[in-house]
C-alpha cells in the first residue's frame, strides 16, 4: 500500500505516471513510484553549455523519515524472500540495464557531461556489480561444521541488517550507486539512495528499471536532496548502515556521525594518485596510458592519475616532451560527440577552483607546460571547460600537490630515486590508488609490498578492482573497515549469526557442568 497519499505520483499499473525523461523537476522514487513533492529545489546544469537544464527537488527531514518507515515496512517480506528469488530480480535488472544502456548514458551525459564512451564504460563497470550480486545464493550459503561436540553441529549464517542507506557523489551517477544497492538488496536489505544533487536523474531511472525487474515496492527508494536529507538519514535510528562515497571532509563527517549513533559505516573519500615512472619503463606506453588516466572524464575520477613522479630528469624531460605533443591532439566538448576525449567539469564553481589550483602552482614556482585555462571549445564557449593541463617542477610543499584538484591537470614531480618517490606517496594524506611503470619485477614487487595505498597497479594506470574483488583506499581515502562491493560488500550488508545446535540422542544425558565447556 502506498502511504504517500499527499504526494503527487498517481499510482497506475506501472506505479508511476511520469517517466524520468519527461520531468523538469527531478523528484524522488518512493514506494515504487516517482514523487515530485518538494519545498526546496536546486538547479541542475548542462555542463557543456553552462545552462540550467532542470531543477532537482531537495527532500526535507519529514520526507526522509517517511521513506525510512516505508522501507522498514517492506523489510520483513523481502528478508524472508528466498535468496534465489532475490537473485532473479538482479538477473532481470542486469538485462534491463543492458537493453536501456543508451538512455542511461544519455542521462549521465546531460547532467555530468562525460562523453558517451566514458558513460558506457562506467555503466559496464556498474553492471559487473549486478552480475556479482546474482551469485548471492552461493555467497550467502554460510559456513557449517558438523560434530563440533557430541551431537552438536554449528553454523554461521549472514542475515541482512534492515534499512540501509547510500550517499553518492556526482562523478559516477550510475556506477557508484551500483557498487552499493544491488549487493545490499540481494542480501535482503531495503535500501535508500541519496544521489548527488548535481546528477540526480540516473538514480531514478535505475529505480524504474529495478521496479520493472520485479523488485517489490519500498525495497529500493531514491530521495534526492542535500545535507538536510543526509543528516536525516544519519540520525534516523532505523537506518542500520551508511555507505558513503564523496570528498574526504564529508566522508569523515559521515563516518563520525554515523558511528556515534551506532550505525555501521563505510565512507570512501578523496584521492591523490601518483604514478612512478622508472627509467626502464616503456615511455611510449607510459605516455599513452597517462593521457587517459589523467584527462579521461576531465580528471573527475577518484582513481585519476594526477601526479607523475619521474625518476631522474632524463625520464621527466622525455615524458613531458611526448605528453606535450600528444596533448595537442586531445579533444574536449559535448558528451554526444564520441570523437571527444573528455567533457566539461561539473559546475562553474568547480571550474574556477581547478583554475585557481593551476594559478597557485604557478605562483608557488611550478612551470605550466600546457595551460588549459580559458578553454572555450567551439559552440560551447559558455560550458564549464578546462583544457588538459601539464605542470612541471611541482614539489610537495605546493597546495596543488597537497590537495585533490579533481580536474584535467597532470603534475610532474622530479625525484632521484624510487625510495624518494615512495616516500612522497607514503607521506601523502590520501592513499586511494597508485601505479608503477617499470620492466623490473623486483622493483614492482617491492613497490606493491611497501606502498601505503589501497589499490596498486603495475603498468596498470587505473587499478580499479573488478567486481569480485573490493574497492577502497588507505589513510584518509577511506573511513571504516570494509571496502566497497565484492566480498567486503557481502560482509558490510550482512550480520553474522552463529548457531550451535544439539539434538541429544536418548542415550546422552546432560550433566551439570560449571567449568567452561571444552572437548577434553
Ligand atoms: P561531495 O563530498 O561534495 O558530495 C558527495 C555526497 O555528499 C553528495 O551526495 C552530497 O549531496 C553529499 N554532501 C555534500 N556536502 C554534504 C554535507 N555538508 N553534509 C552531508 N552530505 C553532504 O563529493 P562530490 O563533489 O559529489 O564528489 C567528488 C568527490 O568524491 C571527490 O573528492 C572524489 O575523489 C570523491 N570520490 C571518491 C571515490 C572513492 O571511491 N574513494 C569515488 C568517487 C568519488
Amino acid at each position: 500500500m502506498n502511504n504517500l497519499e499527499n504526494f503527487s505520483p498517481a499510482s497506475s499499473d506501472t506505479g508511476f505516471t511520469e517517466t524520468i525523461e519527461t520531468v523538469d523537476v527531478v523528484g524522488h522514487f518512493i514506494q515504487g513510484g516517482l514523487v515530485a513533492k518538494t519545498t526546496r529545489k536546486q538547479a541542475v546544469y548542462h555542463p557543456a553549455t553552462g545552462q540550467v537544464s532542470k531543477q532537482v527537488a531537495l527532500a526535507d527531514t519529514a520526507l526522509v523519515n517517511q521513506v525510512v518507515e516505508l522501507a522498514q515496512q517492506a523489510f520483513p517480506e523481502w528478508r524472508d524472500t528466498p535468496v534465489i528469488k532475490r537473485a532473479r530480480v538482479m538477473f532481470k535488472f542486469k538485462q534491463l540495464l543492458e537493453e536501456n544502456a543508451d538512455k542511461l548514458c544519455e542521462l549521465i551525459g546531460q547532467e555530468h557531461g562525460k562523453i558517451c564512451h566514458d558513460a558506457k564504460g562506467e555503466l559496464q563497470r556498474g553492471i559487473e556489480n549486478v552480475e556479482y550480486a546474482c551469485g548471492a545464493p552461493e555467497f550467502l550459503k554460510g559456513e557449517f561444521s558438523k560434530n563440533v561436540g557430541p551431537d552438536i553441529d554449528s553454523w554461521s549464517e549472514f542475515q541482512p541488517l534492515g534499512v540501509v542507506a547510500g550517499i553518492t557523489p556526482f562523478n559516477f551517477p550510475a556506477m557508484v550507486p551500483l557498487w552499493m544497492f544491488p549487493m545490499a538488496i540481494v542480501c535482503g536489505n531495503c535500501f535508500i539512495l541519496k544521489p548527488s544533487e548535481k546528477t540526480p536523474s540516473a538514480a531514478l531511472y535505475l529505480a524504474e528499471l529495478l521496479k520493472q525487474a520485479g523488485l517489490p515496492d519500498g525495497v529500493f527508494n531514491v530521495v534526492n536532496g542535500d545535507k538536510e536529507a543526509v543528516d536525516a538519514l544519519l540520525h534516523h535510528p532505523k537506518v542500520q548502515a551508511m555507505s558513503f562515497v564523496g570528498s574526504t571532509p564529508i566522508a569523515e563527517y559521515i563516518y563520525r556521525t554515523a558511528t556515534s549513533t551506532g550505525k555501521r559505516c563505510q565512507a570512501l573519500g578523496g584521492a591523490k594518485n601518483h604514478a612512478i615512472i622508472m627509467p626502464d619503463a616503456d615511455i611510449d606506453n607510459v605516455v599513452n596510458s597517462l593521457l587517459g588516466a589523467a584527462f579521461g572524464s576531465s580528471g573527475e575520477r577518484c582513481m585519476a592519475l594526477s601526479v607523475a613522479v619521474a625518476i631522474g630528469d632524463e625520464v621527466a624531460d622525455l615524458v613531458i616532451e611526448k605528453l606535450k605533443l600528444e596533448m595537442q591532439q586531445l579533444k574536449y566538448g559535448h558528451y554526444a560527440d564520441e570523437q571527444n576525449d573528455f567533457g566539461p567539469l561539473i559546475t562553474q564553481a568547480h571550474k574556477e577552483k581547478v583554475e585557481a589550483f593551476i594559478q597557485s602552482a604557478e605562483q608557488q614556482g611550478a612551470k605550466i607546460v600546457v595551460d588549459g585555462r580559458n578553454a572555450k571549445p567551439l559552440g560551447y564557449e559558455t560550458g564549464f571547460f578546462v583544457g588538459p593541463t601539464l605542470i612541471d617542477q611541482v614539489s610537495s610543499e605546493m597546495v596543488s600537490y597537497q590537495q585533490e584538484i579533481f580536474g584535467p591537470v597532470l603534475q610532474v614531480i622530479r625525484v632521484a630515486t624510487m625510495q624518494e618517490a615512495m616516500q612522497l606517496i607514503n607521506e601523502h594524506e590520501y592513499g586511494n590508488g597508485t601505479c608503477i611503470y617499470t620492466r623490473d619485477g623486483e622493483a614492482a614487487r617491492y613497490f606493491t609490498s611497501h606502498v601505503q595505498v589501497g589499490m596498486v597497479g603495475v603498468n596498470v594506470p587505473l587499478p580499479v578492482p573488478v567486481a569480485y574483488h573490493s574497492f577502497g583506499g588507505w589513510k584518509r581515502s577511506l573511513f571504516g573497515d570494509l571496502y566497497a562491493y565484492g566480498p567486503d560488500g557481502v560482509r558490510f550488508y550482512t550480520r553474522r549469526k552463529t548457531i550451535t545446535q544439539r539434538w541429544p540422542s536418548a542415550q546422552i544425558r546432560e550433566c551439570k557442568q560449571f567449568a567452561m565447556p571444552t572437548l577434553n
